[in-house]
C-alpha cells in the first residue's frame, strides 16, 4: 500500500545519504536524487535516467515522492498569490507568492492552526490542528516552483504562514536543509527567514542546528500588553526574549541583525509612548524593525491603526536610528494574512454542519 510507503519529498542530503545507504546503494544517489527532485522537480522514479531499472522498481516498492495538493490559487490585483494547499490528513493550510521588485517570496506554514492564541491572528483563531511533516513543508515551495509553470521561482522563503515554526521544530530544520542544499534549491541564509513569537529554548537551539535568518513577532514592548496579545509571553516573557536575540546575535559575533516585527492595531499597541518604550527595549539590540499595518479579519474587533499613528511610530523609531520598514499591506482581497483563507473556510463548514444539524433535528 502507498501510505506505507517512505516520503522520500522531506528528506535532507543527509537523509537521503543514510537511506540510500540503508538499501544498499552508493552514497552519490542520494546526490542524483536531490536534483531529479528538488532543481529538475521529476517525482516519478521511473523519468531518474541515471537511476538502473532495478534501482528504480526497488524505489517504487518502498518509496514514494508525494506533495500537497494545491486546492485554490486566488489572485490579487496587486500580484500577489495565495493558495489553499490540503494535505493529506484533510487539513488545510495556507501559502503565498508575494513579489517583490528584485524578490520572489514564499509565505509557507510549519503547522495547520496553532497553539498560540495571539488575539490579532486569524490562525491564532483556529486552534491548533497539526504539525507538517518535512515533506509538506518542503512541498509547499515545490509546489511553488514547479507546479505552475508560468510564475517565476521563488528567492526567498519566509516561515511566517500558518504555525509557529519553532514548536515544530525538527520537521522545519529538517525542510530548511532542503532550502539551503545546493543541490537543491540553493537558498543562502539571508533568504530563509524564521518567523517565532518567541518560543525562547528553540530561538536559543536555533543555531545549532541551522544557519537562517530569525525574525521575532514582539508586537509589544511591555510584558503587560505583550501578555495580553501574545499570550505565550507568559511563559517566556521579554526578558527572556531580550536574552535569547542576544546570545542569537553574539553567536554571529555581531555580525547579524534579527527582524522583530510589530503589528499595528488601532488604540491597542500603537501609542506614541509605547514606541518609545520599544526603542528603549531593543537600544542594545542589532535589529531592523518591520512595522505591519494589522490586517482585519471577520470575527475579530481590532482595527487597522489610522495612517498619522503608523507614522508617528515609524517617525519615533527612526528619529532614534532603527532601520524601519512599513510592510506594504497587500492581498486584503485575497485575506491577505495567513491563516484568514482558512479560517473563513472552516467557518463556512462550520455554520453549513450547523445548517444542516438544524435540518436533521
Ligand atoms: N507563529 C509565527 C509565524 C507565523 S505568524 C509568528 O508569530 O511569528 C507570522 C506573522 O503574521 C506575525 O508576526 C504577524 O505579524 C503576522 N500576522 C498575524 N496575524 C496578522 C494580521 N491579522 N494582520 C497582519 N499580520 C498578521
Ligand atoms: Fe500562532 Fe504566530 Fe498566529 Fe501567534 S501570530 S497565533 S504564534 S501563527
Amino acid at each position: 500500500m502507498s501510505d506505507k510507503k517512505i516520503n522520500l519529498l522531506g528528506y535532507s542530503l543527509e537523509s537521503l545519504e543514510a537511506f540510500f545507504n540503508d538499501i544498499g546503494e552508493p552514497k552519490f544517489r542520494a546526490k542524483q536524487f536531490i536534483k531529479w527532485v528538488h532543481q529538475k522537480g521529476i517525482l516519478d522514479f521511473s523519468q531518474m535516467t541515471d537511476f538502473n531499472k532495478i534501482l528504480r522498481e526497488k524505489l517504487e516498492l518502498i518509496a514514494c515522492l508525494r506533495t500537497p495538493m494545491i486546492e485554490k490559487v486566488y489572485k490579487s490585483p496587486e500580484g500577489t498569490i495565495k493558495y489553499l494547499v490540503k494535505l493529506e490528513s484533510g487539513s488545510m493550510i495556507e501559502m503565498v507568492r508575494i513579489p517583490e521588485k528584485k524578490r520572489m517570496t514564499l509565505c509557507i506554514s510549519s503547522q495547520a492552526g496553532c497553539a498560540l492564541q495571539c488575539t490579532f491572528c486569524a490562525t491564532g483563531a483556529q486552534g491548533f490542528e497539526t504539525n507538517l511533516t518535512p515533506d509538506e513543508i518542503i512541498g509547499q515551495l515545490w509546489l511553488a516552483n514547479f507546479y505552475q509553470d508560468d510564475e517565476p521561482p521563488i528567492t526567498n522563503v519566509v516561515f511566517m504562514g500558518m504555525g509557529e515554526p519553532l514548536l515544530n521544530f525538527e520537521p522545519v530544520i529538517e525542510s530548511a536543509k532542503i532550502m539551503k542544499e545546493q543541490l537543491a534549491y540553493g537558498l543562502s541564509r539571508k533568504r530563509i527567514t524564521i518567523s517565532t513569537s518567541g518560543i525562547t529554548p528553540q530561538i536559543d537551539r536555533l543555531c545549532d542546528e541551522i544557519d537562517v535568518s530569525l525574525a521575532i513577532s514582539l508586537h509589544a514592548p511591555t510584558n503587560e500588553l505583550r501578555d495580553e496579545i501574545v499570550p505565550i509571553n507568559k511563559k517566556y516573557p521579554i526578558s527572556n526574549l531580550i536574552n535569547s536575540c542576544n546570545s542569537y546575535l553574539k553567536k554571529y559575533d555581531g555580525k547579524r541583525s534579527i527582524t522583530i516585527e510589530y503589528i499595528l492595531i488601532d488604540g491597542i499597541n500603537d501609542s506614541e509612548e509605547l514606541a518609545r518604550k520599544l526603542a528603549k527595549l531593543l537600544s542594545n539590540i542589532s535589529c531592523k524593525i518591520n512595522l505591519i499595518p494589522f490586517n482585519p479579519f471577520e470575527g475579530s474587533n481590532y482595527k487597522r491603526s489610522e495612517t498619522k499613528a503608523i507614522e508617528n511610530f515609524k517617525k519615533i523609531l527612526m528619529d532614534k536610528g532603527f532601520i524601519t520598514t512599513l510592510r506594504v499591506t497587500r492581498g486584503d482581497a485575497i485575506d491577505g494574512a495567513c491563516g484568514q483563507l482558512v479560517g473563513k473556510l472552516n467557518k463556512s463548514i462550520k455554520s453549513k454542519k450547523l445548517i444542516s444539524h438544524k435540518l436533521i433535528s
